[in-house]
């Protein structure tokens, strides 16, 4: 009796017209006793995989024919038969056949993660006769996540990794992601000649402050969590109410709008605003007119980010899930136990993340038409909470990340808040913005973080103090 050889059909071959390569697993993690996944790869001529990173990987390329050209943290190695090519976790990397052969080799990638999944999706794509990834999923390209990193302070190189227009023949996740990642040049580069116009400026705008309680921050696990919100119990010190203020290509728009003098607290929050700390002063502070607002994005639908709207006669967006949270039986009892009622006239319109990842979110959705402002998804704190990127001049990510934590400690001791209903989700989306963090250049700003003003100011001021980056 001889054993079925299985392999074939597991680790059938499949190639990616993006970035004209081919790829056949040899081992996944079960088969090698190793947390390894490792493939034969091919890359033919003029294919290029451009740059990226592996925030939890480690990639070695061991070629056996041909002449790979590659960049490692913008350094030039040409890499032949014989030779092997080490990329440390989180290094940036790219890759190119400028030759007239294929490049062939054997690539590893340690440790395997999620891969053993991944691969069960392409073996079911294998077996139908498809050989693209799925559109826009995360699952899309396992060994090469096509995520364009930008380097803070190299323009030159970081305008010679930018593809000059996404190849519109090119199926697959990947190059859906190279187009989501695809940003406008920097400043002087001749593709963009009116990028003046598109300078970005974002305004942090402080509107009051909340005093929560110490149960909130810092929750008994199991049923406890919840109960002690409405407890006896000592509260926080004062913390700022932040929303911001986006000047883009002639377009002012806010993230969320703070609270007003007239919200009542509930038991485990107490607001300190005075009318004169409402939005209209904020923004008059900041140099700015309400009435040039165009558009609000609301990263949730607490009082403390959404009753300014009272004070604003613009399109006000918000994600669908959210919207649909808010409809639901439970939040209706909730808005009326704790007396929260919706701002009067509150008509947002919903809008879907259906555009696919953006970094290591898996679904966003393009606030600004460049694509420099974007929603992504943070689920936790509420059910359908997002937040709001904008990718600066600089390249940085800037992350309005609303309440998806109260503050950058509490996002890296991975802490549940007490408020979110299912504290597993809220972990995760955490661990999803670590990830972003380490693999492109990002300053996490939440709304109640007494330090996101200072970061904010710190980063985007001071060009050469390290990023604050989470
Ligand atoms: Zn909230």
């Amino acid at each position: 009796m001889t054993i079925p050889d299985v392999a074939p059909a597991r680790f059938r071959e499949f190639s990616n017209p993006a970035t004209g390569e081919s790829v056949q697993f040899t081992a996944t993690p079960d088969d090698a006793g190793e947390d390894v996944v490792r493939f034969n790869w091919r890359s033919m001529p003029g294919g290029a995989i451009t740059e990226h990173v592996h925030p939890r990987q480690e990639e070695r390329f061991a070629i056996t024919a041909g002449e790979a050209h590659f960049t490692v943290a913008g350094e030039h190695r040409v890499v032949g038969p014989g030779e092997t090519l080490v990329v440390p976790i989180g290094v940036r990397h790219s890759e190119s056949n400028p030759g007239s052969v294929a490049i062939e080799g054997v690539v590893e990638l340690r440790p395997a993660l999620r891969t053993k999944e991944m691969f069960e999706a392409f073996g079911g794509l294998g077996l139908r006769g498809q050989h693209d990834a799925p559109r826009g999923t995360e699952e899309s390209a396992p060994a090469r996540c096509h995520v364009l990193v930008l380097p803070p302070r190299e323009p030159s190189h970081r305008a010679a990794d930018l593809d000059p227009e996404p190849d519109p023949s090119a199926a697959g996740g990947a190059g859906e992601t190279l187009r989501r990642a695809a940003l406008p040049r920097p400043l002087g580069q001749p593709a963009y000649p009116e990028i003046g116009a598109l300078r970005m400026k974002i305004h942090v705008l402080t509107i009051g402050a909340v005093r929560v309680k110490h149960s909130f921050l810092y929750p008994h696990q199991g049923p406890r969590r919840q109960l002690d919100l409405f407890l006896p119990g000592a509260f926080s010190e004062p913390l700022p109410i932040h929303c911001w203020a986006i000047e883009h290509d002639g377009v002012l728009r806010l993230v969320d709008t703070g609270e007003t003098a007239a919200a009542r607290n509930v038991p485990f929050a107490r607001m300190e605003v005075t009318r004169e700390q409402e939005l209209p002063a904020a923004i008059a502070a900041a140099g700015l007119e309400l009435n040039d607002v165009a558009e609000v994005v609301l990263t949730h639908a607490h009082g403390d980010h959404i009753d300014g709207l009272v004070h604003v006669h613009a399109r006000v967006l918000i994600h669908d899930a959210e919207l649909e949270f808010l409809a639901s039986p439970m939040a209706r009892v909730m808005r009326r136990v704790l007396r929260q009622p919706l701002p009067p006239g509150f008509a947002p319109e919903p809008f879907a993340l259906d555009e696919g990842p953006f970094g290591e979110f898996a679904r966003s959705h393009a606030i600004s038409d460049d694509g420099r402002i974007v929603a992504v998804d943070t689920p936790g704190h509420t059910p359908g909470h997002i937040s709001v990127i904008c990718v600066d001049d600089a390249g940085r990510h800037v992350m309005l990340a609303g309440d998806t934590t109260d503050s950058l400690e509490q996002l890296h001791a991975l802490r549940a808040d007490a408020v979110a209903p299912d504290p597993k989700v809220h972990i995760a989306t955490m661990q999803t913005i670590l990830a972003h963090c380490a693999a492109h250049p990002t300053i996490y700003l939440p709304s109640h973080d007494p330090d996101s003003a200072a970061r904010f100011a710190d980063a985007t001021t001071s060009a050469d103090t390290p990023l604050p980056v989470a």
